[in-house]
């Protein structure tokens, strides 16, 4: 696993105050004007004039650093940073931490701790603490996102509780990311009544798409899974608000005990009520945080829900619903579904198993979470 957030363990000439943001360089070569909004990683070279920050892997080297240079010490962060990622750094915290790799696929801000949900299988379990400053970070470090990045995502928490500051980062998003898709997860609830969903419409980002689980089609194994009464209701016409606004919407089902079993009535649901929705992902449990805490009540090993998985996949793609399978390894799903799994577990926390090595089919399988240590199939083999 990469480390995304390291204690840093001194700071040099740092201000007291707010977390600095900064884009990271590699390169004593950078012009002069963006150097002031440029962290610089020290290496073996003459150390360059101008930058920010100078991130050091040690404090040996601090004696080699311009004069009043404003320094972090944090030896195991800087040997992972790469130019033109963007770190915040945080000396009142006395942190370091990552918010955009350039040279992941997988760059997901978290905007908020809060939720109106209290989800059963919650990877990020949610506080109701005063977080506004995450946003005010966030707001200044997408300008410093590449161009070139293919997608980002926000996430919390549930990000439209920020309210107007959350519509305030999408239009972040559309104006410095021109070229970038922007996936949002949220559990919809706030859209219910159309007056959200018409103000995102109305920033009119390029690529957006908003990811938004249902648990069941039972209203009340929803909201048990969520821990949340009326939840369904607001989630489901949360995303007809959406679709009828015109924004793209994608429906998130984890794959869990309380309701793998009702998968193929879910799926016949989505199939006959939100034909129009633009992707379904089934995805495989991801075992941390309030997973972990309640692992015995909602894991399902994929080997026993290989017929509900594959007839769900049947449903909703004989529908003509794009439809996927995340987090999931492919020797433990039912041959037919294979095609529909994608390499889905972020890069920074993906890992396999010895036995993954004789796998022909490792490059192709999303492998496991990092995090596994509890909840594993008892039919890993290698392919
Ligand atoms: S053996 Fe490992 S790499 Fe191969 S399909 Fe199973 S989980 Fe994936």
């Amino acid at each position: 696993m990469i480390p995304l957030r390291a204690r840093a363990l001194e700071f040099h000439n740092a201000p007291v105050g707010q977390a600095d943001v900064v884009r990271v360089s590699l390169s004593p070569e950078r012009p002069e004007v963006v150097r002031a909004q440029e962290g610089y990683v020290v290496g073996a070279e003459a150390v360059p004039n101008g930058f920010a920050w100078y991130l050091l892997a040690s404090a040996d080297d601090l004696v080699r650093l311009p004069g009043n240079a404003q320094a972090v010490v944090a030896p195991d962060q800087t040997k992972f940073l790469g130019q033109g990622d963007v770190i915040a750094v945080d000396p009142k915290r006395k942190a370091l931490r990552v918010l955009y790799r350039r040279c992941s696929p997988y760059n997901h801000f978290l905007l908020t701790e809060r939720c109106n949900n209290y989800c059963l299988m919650c990877s990020q379990p949610p506080r109701d603490v005063e977080d506004g400053w995450i946003v005010d970070e966030i707001l200044r470090a997408i300008p410093l996102v590449s161009r070139d990045a293919i997608e980002i995502g926000f996430t919390g928490g549930e990000p439209t509780l920020l309210g107007e500051r959350f519509l305030e980062l999408v239009q972040a998003a559309a104006s410095h990311l021109p070229r970038t898709a922007l996936h949002i997860l949220s559990n919809g609830r706030q859209f219910a009544d159309g007056r959200l969903a018409a103000k995102l419409a109305s920033i009119g980002h390029h690529d957006l798409m908003l990811g938004i689980p249902l648990y069941s089609d039972l209203a009340h194994l929803h909201d048990h899974v969520v821990q949340a009464d009326g939840a369904y209701d607001e989630t489901v016409r949360g995303i007809l608000a959406l679709k009828a606004s015109s924004v793209r919407v994608e429906i998130r089902v984890v794959l869990q005990a309380q309701t793998v079993g009702r998968l193929p009535n879910l799926a016949r649901f989505i199939s006959r009520n939100l034909l129009f929705v633009d992707h379904v992902a089934l995805m495989g449990l991801e075992p941390t945080g309030f997973a972990r805490a309640n692992l015995e009540a909602i894991w399902a090993d994929p080997v026993d829900y290989a017929n509900e998985l594959s007839a769900a996949v049947r449903i909703l793609a004989g529908a003509g619903i794009r439809t996927s399978v995340y987090n999931s390894q492919l020797c433990v799903m039912p041959t037919e579904v294979r095609p529909y799994a994608r390499r889905s577990i972020s890069d920074w926390k993906q890992t396999y198993l010895p036995e993954c090595e004789n796998c022909t089919s490792k490059q192709e399988c999303a492998g496991f979470f990092a995090s596994v240590t509890h909840a594993r199939s008892r039919g890993i083999r290698p392919i």
